[in-house]
C-alpha cells in the first residue's frame, strides 16, 4: 500500500519585517527548513527535539494548517495544499490534532457533551441531537470516561481526564491520522503512561496513524514505531525505535538520550554522559555548515563549512545527517 502521508522537502519560513507603514522584510525565521519523511497507515512516528526546533510547525503543516514556503505534503497521494473545497472538508475530518494543553483547548463554558459533539455539528453529521448524544456516550466510553459525565464542565475533571475529553473530540469524526502535539507532556508521569496506553488502544481499535510530538525522548519511546529527531528545522536522524534508542548515530541524538536518567542506579552511575554545551542557536541565523557544529563534541573542520544531508545508513531503514557517517569525509579528514 502507498504511504498514508508523504512529506517532501517541507519548509515553513516566517518573514521578519521592520518599519512602519512601508514594511520591509529583514529576515526569515526558518522554523522548518527541508523536512522529508513518509508514514505508513497504522504507524506511529515520534517527532522529538528541543523546543523551537520546528516540531509543532511540522505538525501544523502536515494538517494543512500552516502556510508552507517550499515542498509538499501528500495525504493518500493528494497534495493537502491544493485540495478542492469538498476534498478540504474531507481532509479536515480525516486528519486531527490533539494539543498539549487540555485546559486551554476546552471551552470552560461548554459541557463535555457539547465539546465532544462540536465536530459532529460543524461537519453536519447525519442525525439530530439524539444521534449525537448516543455518539458522545460511545466516544466517552472509548476514552475510558463514564457516559454519565457528559453533562459536566471541564473544571470538574483532572488533567488526565481533560486530555481524554480532548481525545474523544479528536476521534469523533473517525479520523485516520492524528497529530499529537505534546499531548501528554503537561501530565504527571503516572498519568502520562495511562494516556499513552489509551492512544495505543485506540490505534489498535480504530486503525489510527499518529505523529507523536514531544520534547522528551522518554515520552515517545513506548508508543513509536519510528522516531525522527529534529534540530533547528531539520531532521538529523530518523530510525526504527529500537535502533534509535539502542544505538543512536547522530551526536545530537546521543546527547538527548544521555540526558534521560536510567532507573538502575549502577548503570546510571557508570554511564557516559554527553553534555550539550552552548545555547540553541537562532533559527533566524542558523550556524553555517552543520547546524549542530557549535554544540557538537565531535565537530571536525568540515562541519563548519559543509551542511551534511540526511542520508541512508546501512540498509536504508535509518537516515542520519552527520559527516561522521559519510565514509568519504571521514577518510579525508582522518
Ligand atoms: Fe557533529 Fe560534524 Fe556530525 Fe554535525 S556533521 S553532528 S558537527 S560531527
Ligand atoms: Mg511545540
Amino acid at each position: 500500500a502507498p504511504p498514508i502521508l508523504e512529506v517532501d522537502d517541507l519548509a515553513v519560513h516566517f518573514p521578519v519585517t521592520k518599519g512602519g507603514f512601508f514594511q520591509r522584510q529583514v529576515g526569515a525565521i526558518k522554523a522548518v527548513d527541508g523536512v522529508s519523511f513518509t508514514l505508513r497507515k497504522g504507524e506511529t512516528l515520534g517527532l522529538v527535539g528541543e523546543s523551537g526546533c520546528g516540531k509543532s510547525t511540522t505538525g501544523l503543516a502536515v494538517l494543512g494548517l500552516s502556510p508552507i514556503t517550499r515542498g509538499r505534503v501528500r495525504f493518500e497521494g493528494h497534495d493537502v495544499n491544493h485540495l478542492s473545497g469538498a476534498e478540504t472538508l474531507r481532509f479536515r475530518r480525516r486528519a486531527q490534532m490533539v494539543y498539549q494543553d487540555p485546559y486551554g483547548s476546552l471551552n470552560p463554558r461548554m459541557t463535555v457533551e457539547e465539546i465532544v459533539s462540536e465536530p459532529l455539528r460543524i461537519h453536519n453529521h447525519p442525525g439530530g441531537a439524539p444521534v449525537r448524544r448516543k455518539r458522545v456516550a460511545e466516544l466517552l466510553d472509548l476514552v475510558g470516561l463514564l457516559p454519565a459525565m457528559a453533562q459536566r464542565y471541564p473544571h470538574e475533571f483532572s488533567g488526565g481526564q481533560r486530555q481524554r475529553i480532548g481525545i474523544a473530540r479528536a476521534i469523533a469524526l473517525e479520523p485516520d491520522l492524528i497529530v499529537c502535539d505534546e499531548s501528554v507532556s503537561a501530565l504527571d508521569v503516572s498519568i502520562q503512561a495511562q494516556v499513552v496506553n489509551l492512544f495505543m488502544d485506540l490505534q489498535k481499535q480504530l486503525g489510527l496513524t499518529y505523529i507523536f510530538i514531544a520534547h522528551d525522548l522518554a515520552v515517545v519511546r513506548h508508543i513509536s514505531n519510528r522516531v525522527a529527531v529534529m534540530y533547528l528545522g531539520r531532521i538529523v536522524e530518523i530510525a526504527d525505535r529500537d535502533d534509535l534508542y539502542d544505538d543512536p548515530k547522530h551526536p545530537y541524538t546521543q546527547a538527548l538520550l544521555s540526558a534521560i536518567p536510567v532507573a538502575d542506579p549502577v548503570v546510571e552511575a557508570s554511564r557516559a554522559r554527553v553534555k550539550l554545551t552552548g545555547e540553541v542557536p537562532s533559527v533566524m541565523k542558523p550556524p553555517s555548515g552543520c547546524r549542530f557544529h557549535p554544540r557538537c563534541p565531535h565537530a571536525m573542520p568540515v562541519c563548519k563549512t559543509q551542511d551534511p544531508p540526511l542520508r541512508p545508513l546501512g540498509a536504508g531503514l535509518r537516515s542520519v545527517a552527520c559527516h561522521l557517517h559519510d565514509p568519504a569525509i571521514v577518510k579525508g579528514h582522518a
